[in-house]
């Protein structure tokens, strides 16, 4: 078996969660039918403190039509610039919204309300409006980095003296609420929508979900259809992802342990550069100084360690579901091997 690190999107359903699938309640959702898909929705808009969520195939169409259902075309969109709505998404922002994107720089993804405050302009005919920030916990570009909650209690202070909107890109919050022993409400609260997954480190095959106002959901419901993310007998994907959610979440404090294991053991490998400080969740992101990262990932691979390069130098491993602590402690010795070619 490789230890893949790639992503924690490649695990496989576990058992239960496969039983679960196999013998969900369905119906016809497209029609509001599904009991599956009803009792997520209800569940996932309660664990965030919201009125209402609903139940999408991906994060890419939960976080777009986020800010289709915040914006009209014109409008302005504030990220940090290496958001994955922005980086990762294939031109979407422009493409079904219409709207300009304006970068801030962060620090590994993560800006302050003074950074904000900068690039906020004064109501002009010259200027875009502005109507959305969106924020991303974790940080995936930012190598799975945690938002500071009293950070965010003050970007969203800013947000309501300009009467801007706050959205967040929560694929991985589960992951910062396990880091920060911090309830997904408490965490989520000063936020208007909220995108979170199930197919990353919950493991469910299939989903995401966009939870925000009762307005704002029945806003979202029209452009969904309208994108084609209108979904048949959906429960039996609701299905892994409650799964997911009621059995898999407590597991992500084994990926943190195991993620900062991994960290501690390539800090001591010549060639290799990472400050296990930064590695605050499941997201390893390290330097190779000899040799180029795509040459690294390669040997690596036939070794039966597969990781994902993410820059000339920079690899990526992320810790999940399918990979135990026993593997992990095998990792560091591998890559130095690959390292000397051995
Ligand atoms: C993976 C990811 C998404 C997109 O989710 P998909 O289900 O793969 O479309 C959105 N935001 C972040 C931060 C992610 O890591």
């Amino acid at each position: 078996m490789p230890i893949d690190l790639r992503s924690d999107t490649i695990t496989q359903p576990t058992q239960g969660m496969r039983d679960a699938i196999a013998t969900a309640e369905v119906g016809d959702d497209v029609l509001g039918d599904d009991p599956t898909v009803n009792q997520l929705e209800r569940y996932v808009a309660g664990l965030l403190g919201k009125e209402a969520a609903v139940f999408m195939p991906s994060g890419t169409m939960t976080n777009q039509i986020a800010l289709r259902t915040h914006t009209e075309p014109g409008d302005e969109v504030i990220l940090e610039s290496l958001a994955l709505i922005y980086y990762y998404v294939g031109g979407g922002p422009a493409a079904l919204s219409g709207v300009r994107c304006r970068l801030v720089k962060g620090d590994r993804g993560v800006f302050t309300a003074r950074d904000l405050e900068q690039v906020l302009r004064p109501t002009d005919v010259h200027f875009p409006r502005t109507k959305l920030v969106c924020l991303e916990n974790t940080h995936n570009r930012g190598g799975g980095r945690i938002y500071p909650l009293s950070e965010i209690r003050a970007i969203s202070k800013v947000c309501q003296q300009h009467g801007l909107k706050l959205h967040l890109d929560g694929a991985r919050l589960w992951n910062a609420c396990i880091a920060q022993n911090i309830s997904e409400v408490d965490y989520v609260e000063a936020f208007d929508s909220v995108s979170v997954c199930f197919s990353k480190g919950l493991g469910a095959p299939v989903g995401s979900a966009l939870a925000g106002s009762k307005a704002f959901i029945e806003r979202a419901r029209r452009f969904r259809k309208m994108l084609g993310g209108g979904m048949r007998q959906a429960g039996m994907m609701a299905a892994g992802a409650i799964y997911g959610l009621k059995h898999h979440r407590a597991h992500l404090r084994e990926d943190h342990f195991n993620a900062q294991t991994l960290a501690q053991g390539l800090q001591s490998i010549a060639g290799i550069e990472i400050d296990p400080q930064t590695v605050e969740t499941n997201i390893v992101l390290f330097q190779t100084k000899v040799l180029p990262a795509q040459v690294l990932a390669e040997r690596l691979k036939l070794k039966g360690v597969y990781v994902l390069p993410v820059g000339p130098n920079t690899i990526r491993a992320v810790t999940n579901l399918m990979v135990n602590e026993q593997q992990i402690n095998q990792v560091p010795d591998l890559v130095e091997l690959a390292l000397n070619n051995a």
